[in-house]
């Protein structure tokens, strides 16, 4: 296929030492030898770097290496012509312009994962770990991004579309040849155990989808309190750095503040809420509103009580509101005594103030979350909500093959839920489309012995 040829800063610009451009498409070897003095760029072989220069008409523009790589056996599968170039942003801009002068078009953003995907290169998870990759802030998300771009995630789905397939396959030589005497029966006693197999196999990737998705996206970590129990002096303590405002003036607080706090390779992702009760100060309540939200979406709830003064209903109505979420109560102010006694609950004595506690708090998060879940689990983790739907999806259809098998129905309308989730599933793997179904059906069974 032709394409036409695109030009694109690979690296940041800025004061860096060094700067790449990457060209792609079927003219990128020959537009960039057209502005190269050094070897004849159209005769070398594939993956092989050279020096020389950069020339407009004026004279030379800088010093190079550039790295050359012939279709299909590239990043896009396409020509490429790498340029490394000095640093800084004049040099390369400049190269730049001259390419988009020699025919090049200006790369749209991630167009050369864009064209990977299209030519085969990379399938869709792959395209988005390289975001994820590009994105990462923790070990754990760098690790679980290249894991994704290495193809293990499209390699633990596909085997379960597969096992779809090797099902959809037996049941439609049993509808389209029912004579044919060496295929097994499919009764409803042989396909169910099967179904509820699949079922299994999709449950345990959506378990791990949960692990995957605290490590991507952080954990959420909402922190409540009634007004002026030392919330924001809270969360400042542990961002280390005056991010929300402090006052002793009672719901200073009106939106939610958020920071990142990376605790042993995890991210949690802090958010100081308005004190949630009811008010009659209309931009309060807005805050008040959003707390809720933020609160029901949670996965760990930080409460913040202050020990120092007996609970007031607030301070029930709030510890009621959290107990079905992973929670962690603080007691804040100890500095100022005890007078909260929680017998039934475990309660972490803090002082926001003079730092007391803030240890225990860390440690405690980290049993919770990086001990016991994250790091216990080693295999390939799910991380993308777009694959986690799909899922669901898949999840969702296999439900109903399963209740359509049970109420005893036809082997067709069997079939109809099954070839559905494997349709789902292609939308991950890229293998999806009744053409391909079909294919692979064929190639599964050859009838014509
Ligand atoms: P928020 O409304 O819950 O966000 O509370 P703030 O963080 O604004 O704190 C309210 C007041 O309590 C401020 O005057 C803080 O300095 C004070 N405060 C917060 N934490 C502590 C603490 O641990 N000890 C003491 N003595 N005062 C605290």
């Amino acid at each position: 296929m032709v394409y036409d040829t695109i030009v694109g800063i690979a690296t940041l610009q800025g004061m860096s030492a060094l700067n790449i451009i990457r060209v792609s498409g079927s003219e990128a070897i020959s537009v960039v030898n057209a502005v190269f003095k050094g070897k004849n760029l159209n005769d070398v072989p594939s993956h092989t770097i050279h020096y020389g220069h950069i020339v407009d008409e004026v004279g030379v523009i800088d010093e190079v290496m550039v790295s050359v790589f012939r279709e299909p056996k590239s990043f896009t599968g396409e020509n490429v012509a790498e340029i490394s170039t000095h640093g800084g942003s004049l040099i390369p801009n400049k190269i730049i312009s001259l390419l988009i002068e020699k025919g090049c078009r200006l790369a749209e953003n991630g167009e050369f994962s864009q064209r990977a995907f299209l030519n085969g290169r990379i399938d869709l998870t792959q395209a988005e770990s390289i975001m994820d990759m590009i994105s990462a802030k923790t070990d754990a998300q760098l690790r679980l991004a290249t894991k994704g771009l290495q193809g293990e995630i499209k390699d633990l789905i596909r085997r379960v579309q597969d096992d779809i397939l090797d099902l959809l396959s037996q049941i439609e030589v049993q509808i389209d040849y029912p004579e044919y005497d060496d295929v097994v029966h499919l009764t409803q006693a042989v396909l169910l155990p099967q179904l509820n197999v699949l079922q299994a196999n999709l449950d345990t990737l959506l378990q791990k989808s949960n692990t995957g998705k605290v490590i991507r996206d952080g954990i959420r970590t909402v922190i409540v309190g009634k007004p002026n129990v030392g919330k924001s002096s809270l969360l400042n303590r542990l961002l280390r750095e005056e991010k929300a405002i402090v006052t002793e003036v009672s719901g200073t607080t009106r939106d939610l503040v958020e920071g990142e706090w990376n605790l042993g390779g995890i991210l949690l992702r802090l958010i100081d809420t308005a004190g949630i009760h009811e008010t009659a100060d209309l931009v309060e309540s807005i805050g008040i509103g959003r707390s809720k939200k933020a609160l029901e979406e949670a996965d760990l709830v930080l409460l913040v009580l202050d020990q120092s003064q007996k609970l007031t209903k607030e301070d029930l109505r709030l510890l009621d509101w959290t107990q079905n979420k992973p929670r962690i109560i603080i007691g804040n102010k100890v500095d100022l005594g005890k007078n909260v006694d929680l017998t039934a609950e475990k309660m972490i004595d803090v002082s926001a103030l003079t730092n007391v506690g803030i240890d225990t708090l860390e440690k405690e998060v980290k049993r919770m979350f990086v001990d016991e879940k994250i790091f216990a689990d080693h295999g390939v983790l799910l991380s993308n909500a777009r694959h986690i739907g799909k899922i669901r999806e898949a999840r969702s259809s296999l439900n109903g093959a399963i209740s359509t098998c049970d109420a005893g129905l036809p082997v067709d309308l069997v079939e109809m839920d099954l070839r559905q989730a494997w349709e789902h599933l292609g939308e991950i793997t890229g293998q999806c489309g009744a053409d391909t179904l079909i294919h692979s059906l064929f190639s599964k069974f050859c009838l014509g012995k």
